[in-house]
């Protein structure tokens, strides 16, 4: 699947969205993609979720785990076209953790499993959620990688399309100069 193919999914889905975003990692953006307007539909997710299952086989993950809540159904598909588990880290009082009754143990080979990777941040706190059970982090997957930092992630990431969308924080963003409102997407968005 080509890069063109998967933004094709996301403008068909009207999830490339233009405006004034606060992304989760904090940087201001024009654009945002709204990934679950894609993975609404079973057949775009499922063919995303076998395509990231195919570059990703050769690790031999034993378990995908993913950042709640933009994670979950992108692991979920990548977890079922691998053939194993899928799980997710969700915040409590701030920090990313199991719970649940997920566990992970130093036998499991984990492959963390994004929608959208902006600075990498969320995926090493989730791999850092693996590493304190013992548990061996081989890799990372995304759908769209927005320009995340190789050695911040520290992890061999496969992503379906590279995508280098500027991001600012908010001191230098050129919309909260111009005093557009800013939007945190997710409920509204
Ligand atoms: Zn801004």
């Amino acid at each position: 699947m080509e890069p063109g193919e998967v933004l094709d999914l996301f403008r068909k889905a009207g999830a490339l969205l233009e405006g004034h975003f606060r992304l989760s990692s904090g940087l201001h953006s024009a654009q945002y993609l709204q990934s679950a307007l894609v993975l609404q539909y079973p057949e775009f997710a499922t063919m995303l979720g076998q395509v990231l299952g195919d570059r990703t086989r050769h690790l031999d993950a034993t378990v995908v785990l993913s950042p709640a809540l933009g994670g979950i159904v992108v692991g979920q598909e990548v977890g079922r076209a691998l053939g194993v588990r899928a799980i997710f880290a969700e915040r409590q009082d701030g920090t990313l953790v199991l719970r649940r009754g997920f566990a992970l143990t130093p036998a499991d080979r984990v492959l963390v499993v994004e929608d959208v990777i902006t600075t990498g941040g969320s995926t090493r706190e989730t791999a850092a959620v693996a590493e304190a059970c013992g548990a061996h982090v081989i890799g990372a997957a995304a759908i769209i990688d927005r320009g995340s930092t190789p050695a911040r992630l520290n992890l061999p990431l496969q992503a379906l399309v590279q995508l280098d969308v500027p991001a600012y924080t908010p001191d230098t963003c050129p919309l909260c100069a111009a005093q557009v409102p800013v939007v945190k997407p997710g409920s509204r968005a």
